[in-house]
């Protein structure tokens, strides 16, 4: 594959609400895709990094100088047999900057997709048609609002509730919604809010019978997190922790958690996701497949992704109408009856991406061309 062009385009996409984790609160989402035109087809990527270096350190501005500056050009020059080979490119020339790098390489998987004239899904091995899913619920000031937001979600079909929590908002949170709702599928996410001297306020969550305490320590506190599951009844879940294979490996073998959240566009791309879902496999670590507010984009990729058969717990990703009021894409994302959403079956990514509508909410665009 030899690419004839790459489009990099910023669009704002609004969401119907703000979105208020311990890290900040989010209104739009502005969305960096990329395009990738090789052989009459186009790919999609979307990158994930979030606008401040709040959640591992990449932003969209950092992404965005070492796509310009590093991975275009390289992946402009070169001629791919895969995908992956792409990404085994990028892993002699940048260190880390997995989200930026995340967001080529998956690009390049739906281009490889299209030409193959396969679903990505297929092309990453999965297997199901469709996949269970969750609902993420930011902090909300007022927990009756939270509440009926959780009543909402469970009553549309979602299989559990991820609830975001951090320190001061907790406890009474937690008390209120489980003697509402005793019995639902609930888990919390903590995005690193806490640290080890928190140890025994947060052994004090088991008695909500949680599904898992996602990241509740900081990323590279991999021995804390360690110690912390070693008590904790409760499954602690690695978000933030697991930027790469390697770490993946490391955290695996220190037993820092029980959960592992995969998100393609934090670990690098598909080829590092399907890895590290593997590895987790072989040790009998839990995976479930997680969002990032992306728009339909992104969501068509962690679908095909999370098709694959490790991914049992339901995966954080929502309908396009829970974050959107439109999509980027057609057909949008819905929820079935039983709790899933449908992987698309077409080529690549299987949706069709609405130019017109991206072009009405452009931001910022710049186009590379190749060189010769
Ligand atoms: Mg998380």
């Amino acid at each position: 594959m030899r690419l004839d062009r790459i489009e990099l385009q910023v669009i704002e996409l609004p969401l119907i609400r703000p979105f208020r984790t311990s890290g900040g609160t989010t209104t739009a989402r502005p969305v960096m895709l990329l395009k990738l035109d090789a052989g009459g087809v186009r790919g999609y990527g979307e990158c994930v990094a979030p606008a401040t270096p709040h959640y591992t350190g990449e932003t969209a501005e950092t992404a965005r100088v070492v796509l310009e500056r590093h991975l275009i050009p390289l992946a402009l020059g070169g001629d791919f047999e895969t995908a992956r080979e792409l990404g085994s490119t990028f892993d002699s020339v940048v260190r880390a900057n997995p989200m930026a790098r995340a967001a080529l390489e998956m690009a390049l998987w739906d281009v490889e997709a299209k030409i193959r004239d396969v679903p990505l899904a297929e092309l990453l091995g999965g297997e199901r048609k469709s996949v269970p899913v969750g609902v993420v619920l930011g902090m909300e000031r007022d927990a009756g609002l939270l509440i009926e937001r959780i009543g909402v979600a469970l009553g549309a079909g979602y299989r559990g509730v991820k609830l975001k929590i951090g320190p001061g908002s907790d406890i009474p949170v937690l008390e209120s919604v489980r003697r509402r709702f005793p019995d639902a599928s609930l888990g919390v996410d903590a995005n690193a809010s806490y640290t080890s001297e928190d140890a025994e306020h947060l052994l004090s969550l088991d008695r909500f019978g949680l599904t898992m305490i996602e990241q509740p320590l900081p990323a590279d506190d991999l021995l804390g997190l360690a110690r912390l599951q070693e008590r904790l009844e409760t499954p602690v879940c690695l978000d933030e922790s697991i930027t790469s294979v390697d770490e993946c490996r490391v955290a695996l073998r220190l037993g820092s958690g029980r959960m592992v959240n995969i998100k393609p566009g934090r670990v690098g791309g598909h080829a590092a996701a399907t890895r590290i879902h593997d590895l987790c496999e072989e040790a009998g670590v839990a995976v479930w497949c997680g969002g990032m507010l992306e728009s339909g984009v992104g969501r068509a990729h962690a679908l095909a992704l999370a098709s694959l058969s490790g991914f049992r717990a339901p995966a954080d990703l929502s309908a396009s109408g829970r974050y959107w009021s439109r999509d980027v894409v057609r057909p949008e994302f819905t929820l079935g009856p039983d709790g899933t959403i449908r992987v698309p079956d077409g080529p690549g990514i299987g949706v069709e991406v609405d130019e017109q509508f991206l072009s009405e909410i452009e931001l910022d665009r710049k186009v590379f061309p190749a060189r010769g």
